[in-house]
């Protein structure tokens, strides 16, 4: 390796490797895997030294009056970057005489690495934790880089919630309304666009925080939204801990380039707290219960109502099953009146003062069911209209979602037990890496850092 000054006069020549090759076979073909580390190293330890060097040279002297700068020793400097950990020599120099100010000394190379691991490796190791385990992350990085050492997933671990605290620290504040009704009359008239569809549910995450398998599991929403033009994103959060919840989907719907007049279509399972989420993020949205959840609830009355034969009359059953059949239908044309008539003429038909067990339970789910229709009446739309017209009218869409984001990480095959705010915490990483959206926020903090350079590639995680 030789360096050279701005003028072209060498600096310094440096054997970095040798290669010897006797046989041309396959396995000799160019560089191995080994020696390419060992390469990469020699050239990125000799390359830094020159630069701190070169940086440490221009500090000894003071900026304000150029008279030279005391020295006071140095002290060891360890430096992870991409290519191997180095072991720097930082300089400790006293304060010109002119600084009347402050402390007497300062270690220049230290105060400029304050991170002690490169923003490159920093990037890599965050990006693939999000992505695998912690340890095959760490096996995965040893293998393919010159780091003399695994990164212990302990670091692995602080590293991601590092970067994730960053990210959560720079997140606008919570409102109570993010697309008002104001902000929206002053857009002249409504984009006639086709809407953009945002889509709302939950998945489940083995908690460590309980003492068994059953009941320790809490919940993660994940959203998805779709512009017309097909491009996806996800979000995710434990609503649970989140005190910003209508401010992450709104950055959602914001990078994914929505404005205050955009018609929005939101679809959700019609659980509570995710309606209000919605309802509050965008008022003016297009609100709408996600046909699949009101499916599985009709779906689930049916069996009940067949689990019934052993102990009911078949008239009873024949009975509720046409009526069942009617309130699905009524239901899919968005006629709430008379699947509302229907749920009560339901209730008085099994209604008994003695009942089989099957029936109560059955009369339960009606009931349940009564409530949950009434709750979102006003989010059930014509769905067979839409049907026809080719529009969303389920939440599908997400379930694919909640499978990558959260399930592949968090559930499968992983005995993992997470906190809920690590959890929290990796998901924001992993929201980033799936939307690619990373390696921008890492240019955000380090502007020199290049754009992502790697082909585009189907993870599968
Ligand atoms: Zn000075």
């Amino acid at each position: 390796m030789i360096i050279e000054d701005d003028d072209g006069q060498v600096q310094d020549i440096h054997d970095v490797f040798s290669l010897q090759r006797n046989h041309f076979q396959p396995e000799q073909v160019g560089l191995t895997l080994a020696e390419a580390k060992g390469t990469l190293h020699g050239i990125q330890e000799r390359v830094v030294h020159h630069q701190v060097d070169d940086y440490l040279q221009a500090q000894r002297c003071c900026s304000t009056c150029g008279k030279p700068r005391r020295q006071k020793g140095t002290h060891p400097l360890v430096y992870r970057t991409l290519f191997g950990t180095l072991r720097l020599d930082s300089l400790r120099l006293y304060h010109c005489r002119c600084q009347q100010h402050g402390p007497r000394s300062f270690s220049p190379l230290a105060q400029l690495l304050a991170e002690r691991t490169a923003p490159e490796l920093l990037y890599l190791e965050t990006k693939w934790a999000a992505l695998i385990p912690y340890r095959a992350t760490s096996e995965l990085l040893a293998e393919v880089l010159p780091l003399e050492h695994a990164v212990r997933t302990s670091v692995l671990h602080h590293h991601v919630h590092k970067v994730a605290q960053r990210m959560e620290g720079e997140l606008g504040e919570e409102r109570y309304l993010f697309i008002t009704p104001d902000e929206h009359e002053e857009q002249s008239l409504p984009d006639p666009a086709p809407p953009l569809i945002v889509g709302l549910d939950g998945g489940y995450v083995h908690s460590c925080d309980q003492p068994n398998r059953q009941e320790g599991w809490f919940e993660v929403i994940v959203g998805k939204s779709i512009t017309p033009e097909g491009d996806t994103k996800c979000v995710a959060f434990l609503h649970k801990r989140d005190s910003k919840p209508k401010r992450r989907l709104f950055e959602l719907l914001k990078s994914q380039g929505v404005h205050a007049n955009q018609p929005v279509t939101f679809l959700s399972g019609g659980g509570e707290t995710v309606r209000n989420l919605q309802l509050y993020l965008n008022p003016l949205g297009e609100h709408l219960l996600d046909w699949f959840h009101l499916a599985m609830k009709l779906t689930v009355m049916g069996q009940r109502n067949k689990g019934m034969q052993k102990v009911e009359a078949r008239d009873l059953i024949t009975d509720v099953a046409t009526q069942l059949d009617s309130l699905k239908h009524h239901l899919w044309n968005g006629n709430i009146t008379q699947a509302l008539r229907l749920i009560d003429s339901l209730q008085l038909l099994l209604k008994d003062d003695t009942m089989s067990l099957e029936r109560k339970k059955l009369l339960k789910t009606v009931r349940e069911f009564g409530g949950y229709i009434a709750t979102n009446q006003q989010f059930i739309p014509d769905y067979g209209d839409r049907y026809r017209n080719e529009e969303t009218i389920t939440t599908s869409f997400v379930e694919s979602a909640v499978n990558q984001v959260v399930s592949k990480r968090f559930v499968k095959a992983q005995q993992m037990r997470w906190s809920q705010h690590g959890a929290h915490l990796l998901l924001q990483i992993r929201t980033h890496v799936l939307n690619k959206d990373l390696r921008a926020r890492f240019q955000q903090w380090y502007p020199g850092m290049a754009a992502e350079s790697e082909p585009e590639m189907q993870v599968a995680a």
